[in-house]
């Protein structure tokens, strides 16, 4: 859906660049309002601000009601709201139906559909999409445990995340309660927390799990910028702490640059094991000079106007070399 967003932002541009050269000296205040009006529905998709973004499209459309360009953009920012019923009328009422519409408008309707047969309200916190086959009960309680781990790592960073956290529920493929219990279940966070939820029989590996992607999307949410996969993944395990205490790994110290470059290319499992490890140890280290998770959010969030190395020096006064050197 944000490729839609980016394709159609360009063809606004280009609409309102033929206007100037059509619009005489007397339109061109108007033009000007349009011109800061599509700005603002720029910064507002940007940010993921949907009520901004609603208001700035919702006053280009009364100048020009039949923009299908215009239209899309509203269906779209309706549906990020989750206002779906809404959304799916707003398309109802236009002429046009292009192949992208009828794809949302499919979308709208089997999300609806879902949370019907679910028995699903709106959740607090999460955006909610489903993939599979999911049974209701284990729905609910993977939501319940997710709200709970929500308001626990609110408290614990003394931050509170400004947008709903986009949630997709899934039914594992590879665990269908059946076999030995699940080491590994496949949840990811790529911008969108991925959970499996037909594992919830599995307490002692949902909790830590959830709490360990739910901390990634803290991370997230505290800042865009780029953070050393060694910060991002060491201080998830300290959170869902189902790794504390482990054994030193056999094998040699993995380098600086390994420990900041994203672990996913890493194919080798006793390679990524290891760096996970010591990627726990050096935020473990940083935590014992300063024990306060609300310094661990500023250092984030300082990563956005400071390289990530002179943020650690000004919060913890160390290096990454001394932290890795701490614990090899
Ligand atoms: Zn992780």
């Amino acid at each position: 859906m944000r490729n839609l967003i980016v394709t159609f932002l360009s063809m606004i541009a280009v609409v309102f660049l033929v206007r100037t050269v059509i619009s005489g000296k007397a339109e061109m205040d108007s033009f000007r309002k349009h011109e800061a009006l599509v700005a603002e529905v720029n910064e507002c998709l940007d940010a993921g601000e949907w009520n901004c973004a609603e208001k700035a499209v919702r006053e280009l459309l009364s100048d020009a009601p039949h923009d299908t360009n215009l239209q899309m953009h509203l269906a779209i920012i309706l549906y990020e709201q989750e206002r779906y019923e809404e959304c799916r009328n707003y398309i109802a009422t236009l002429k046009f139906d292009s192949r992208d519409m009828k794809l949302l408008d499919a979308k709208v309707a089997s999300l609806m559909r879902e949370m019907a047969e679910l028995g699903i309200e709106r959740s607090m916190h999460f955006r909610v999409e489903f993939e599979g086959n999911l049974s209701k009960r284990d729905v609910m309680e993977a939501l319940a445990v997710l709200e709970v781990a929500y308001d626990s790592l609110c408290r614990l960073f003394d931050f509170h995340p400004e947008n709903k956290m986009h949630l997709v529920l899934y039914e594992s493929q590879q665990y269908q309660g059946v076999g030995p219990r699940p080491e590994w279940v496949g949840a990811v966070y790529d911008g969108k927390l991925r959970i499996p939820v037909n594992v919830m029989e599995y307490q002692e590996v949902y909790r830590p799990m959830f709490f360990h992607e739910l901390t990634h999307a803290f991370v997230r949410a505290m800042t865009r910028r780029h953070v050393p996969l060694w910060v991002n993944e060491g201080i998830a395990q300290v959170i869902d702490a189902s790794r504390t205490g482990k054994p030193r790994p056999e094998g040699s110290v993995p380098s600086i640059e390994a420990l900041t470059e994203p672990f996913v290319n890493e194919n080798n499992t006793s390679n990524a094991l290891r760096l996970y490890w010591y990627s726990q140890r050096m935020v473990e280290q940083l935590l014992r000079r300063n024990s306060d998770f609300t310094r661990f959010r500023d250092y984030i969030q300082a990563m956005g106007k400071k390289s990530p190395d002179e943020a650690l020096q000004e919060f913890y006064g160390v290096t990454a070399q001394q932290l890795l050197d701490e614990v090899r």
